[in-house]
C-alpha cells in the first residue's frame, strides 16, 4: 500500500520555480497541508541530470527530504512538441537560458518548428513525494493540445501562452488559474498524489 502523508502535517515543496510553487500551493492548501518551500529554507537546487521527468522529480524530492527530515514534494515538468521529437521536454527550463526568458524560449520553439504541419504538443508533470528514509512515490500527468503562434495571454508561466489545450478556445496563458488547474498536467498528477498519499 502507498505511504500516507498526515493531513495538517508539514510538506517541503522542492522547487524554486515561482510559477510552479504558486500552482502547487493552490492545489495543497484546500487539503490542510502546511507547505514550506525549498527556497524559503535556503536549500540548494540539486543537479537535474536524469533523462526523464520522473527521474528528475525524484532527485529533487529526495534532496529536499533528506536535507530537512520532512516529507517533500517535487515537480519536474515540461513542454513537448511532436514536430520537435518531444523537445524541449526535460530541457524546457534550460531553453529559456540563464535569464529565464520564456518569450525567447517560445520564439525558439516557433523557429525550430518552421512550417511543420504537425502542431501537436503536450505538457507533462512528474510529481514525486519523498520521505526522509529514502522512500519515494512518483505520479505522472499529461495534457494534450496544439501550439499556437503568436503567443496569447498573460496568465500562468513558461510556455502557457503558446499552448492551446485540446477542446479549448483559449490558451493556458489566457485562462483563469482555476480553469488551468481543472485540466492541467500538474493537476492531473496531483489528483493521483491526493488519492494515493492522502487516502
Ligand atoms: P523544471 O521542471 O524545473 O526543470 O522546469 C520545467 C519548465 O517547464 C518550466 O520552467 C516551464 O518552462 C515549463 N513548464 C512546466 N510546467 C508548465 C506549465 O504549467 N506551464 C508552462 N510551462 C511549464
Amino acid at each position: 500500500m502507498a505511504r500516507q502523508l498526515a493531513r495538517g502535517g508539514k510538506l517541503v515543496l522542492a522547487s524554486h520555480n515561482k510559477g510552479k510553487l504558486r500552482e502547487i500551493e493552490a492545489l495543497l492548501v484546500p487539503h490542510g497541508i502546511e507547505v514550506v518551500s525549498a527556497g524559503a529554507l535556503g536549500l540548494p537546487e540539486p543537479v537535474e541530470d536524469a533523462p526523464d521527468f520522473a527521474g528528475n522529480a525524484r532527485i529533487k524530492a529526495l534532496a529536499a527530504a533528506t536535507a530537512t527530515g520532512l516529507p517533500a514534494l517535487s515537480d519536474d515538468s515540461g513542454f513537448c512538441v511532436a514536430a520537435l521529437d518531444g523537445a524541449p521536454g526535460v530541457l524546457s527550463a534550460r531553453w529559456a537560458g540563464e535569464s529565464k526568458d520564456f518569450g525567447a524560449a517560445m520564439a525558439l520553439v516557433h523557429e525550430r518548428m518552421g512550417d511543420a504541419a504537425d502542431k501537436r504538443a503536450w505538457f507533462v508533470a512528474a510529481l514525486c513525494v519523498a520521505w526522509p528514509d529514502g522512500h519515494t512515490e512518483t505520479f505522472l500527468g499529461r495534457v494534450d493540445g496544439t501550439v499556437v503562434w503568436p503567443p496569447r495571454g498573460e496568465h500562468g508561466f513558461g510556455y502557457d501562452p503558446m499552448f492551446l489545450p485540446a477542446g479549448s478556445a483559449v490558451t493556458f496563458g489566457e485562462m483563469d488559474p482555476d480553469a488551468k488547474h481543472a485540466i492541467s498536467h500538474r493537476a492531473r498528477a496531483f489528483a493521483q498524489v491526493l488519492a494515493s498519499c492522502f487516502g
